[in-house]
């Protein structure tokens, strides 16, 4: 099917996009990123944006890795993410959950901050800034907002974007030393997620474990994207893990949680898998992104 008609603007910078959204204040507009939610939503009529700004902006398709974080601009492709060897040192989750986006076209054209604008409540990227402890950064006319990842995604196709707001990048603070992962059960027919598990689990003690401490579990981060209309933290998942042994009666101790913090009556139901199913599968995947994470923090598992 064709799009309804709109009227097509390009922006070449922040400025001029944030001009635009201004000028448009009163039509419904949406913003062109990679395109790959919004072209195939106008095609279904889903969408039908009185005007497109299309974002041709390459500063915001750049990374910048600082000494405790990496700024991800908003129009950085997953195949960037995944190449990036900036990204797979200092926020390696955001690598390893961008590879399992779609495939190598999606790839190339999707960015993060589409990924995270459009919600979609089985997206990866979310899960992973999520475990992330990740921060959006917005922009309007009038300045600049921060809103932490915990309060961004507000349901299917909601978040706290505003009006006239841009995205322009992610900021991802770097873990301490322990291991993440992101694990996922694919669909088989429309290659997203229908449930994913983002954990970044750091450990204390390290070298040597003289204090007894080396591999206990000084914090962590559990995210899942799938099982509700949004990516969710597990915080129970998460306090089970806290002053424990990363080994495999801890592990399993927390994934047995996966659902505590969920209302069961929310986990989604369709075609695809029942509400009852993606509980099951949101366990074996916390447990399965914990192993790998224990892995990894015992240095037996590549990074990604
Ligand atoms: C066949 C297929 C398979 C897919 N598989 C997966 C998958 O496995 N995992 C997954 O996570 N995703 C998957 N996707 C979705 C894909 O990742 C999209 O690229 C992503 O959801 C949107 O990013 P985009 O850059 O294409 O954004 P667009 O489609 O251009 O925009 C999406 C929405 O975000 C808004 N937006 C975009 N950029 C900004 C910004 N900077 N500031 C404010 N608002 C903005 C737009 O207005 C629009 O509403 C798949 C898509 C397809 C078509």
């Amino acid at each position: 099917m064709f799009p309804a008609e709109f009227d097509y603007e390009r922006a070449a910078s922040v400025s001029e996009a944030l001009a635009l959204l201004d000028e448009h204040a009163d039509a419904d507009v949406e913003i062109l990123a990679g395109g790959h939610s919004l072209v195939p939503a106008m095609k279904n009529r889903g969408r039908e944006p009185d005007v497109v700004v299309d974002l041709d902006v390459p500063a915001l398709d750049a990374v910048n890795a600082l000494d405790d974080r990496t700024v991800v601009g908003a129009l950085t492709t997953y195949a960037t993410l995944v190449d990036s060897g900036a990204v797979r040192s200092t926020v390696p989750l955001v690598a390893e959950a961008a590879s399992e986006v779609g495939d190598t076209q999606i790839r190339n054209r999707g960015t993060i901050g589409g990924n995270l604008a459009a919600a979609h409540p089985g997206a990866d990227l979310p899960a992973a800034v999520l475990a992330s402890d990740a921060t959006i950064l917005l922009r309007n006319r009038d300045g600049k907002r921060e809103v932490g990842a915990t309060d961004f995604f507000r349901g299917d196709g909601e978040t706290a974007v505003e009006r006239g707001e841009l995205l322009t990048g992610v900021r991802v603070p770097h873990a301490d030393d322990g291991g993440f992962a992101y694990a996922r059960k694919t669909h088989p027919a429309t290659g997203y997620a229908m449930v994913g598990v983002a954990a970044v689990v750091e450990t204390g003690g390290g070298g040597g474990g003289d204090d007894g401490s080396e591999g206990v579990v000084s914090s962590a981060r559990v995210a899942a994207t799938g099982a509700v209309d949004r990516a969710v933290r597990l915080p129970s998942v998460e306090d089970s893990l806290v002053d424990e042994p990363l080994d495999a009666a801890t592990i399993d101790a927390a994934a047995s949680e996966a659902t505590d913090d969920i209302d069961t009556g929310r986990l989604r139901s369709d075609a695809h898998a029942s509400g009852e199913f993606r509980g099951e599968l949101l366990e074996t995947y916390v447990g399965r992104a914990l192993e790998t994470a224990a892995d990894r923090a015992a240095g037996d598992t590549p990074t990604a």
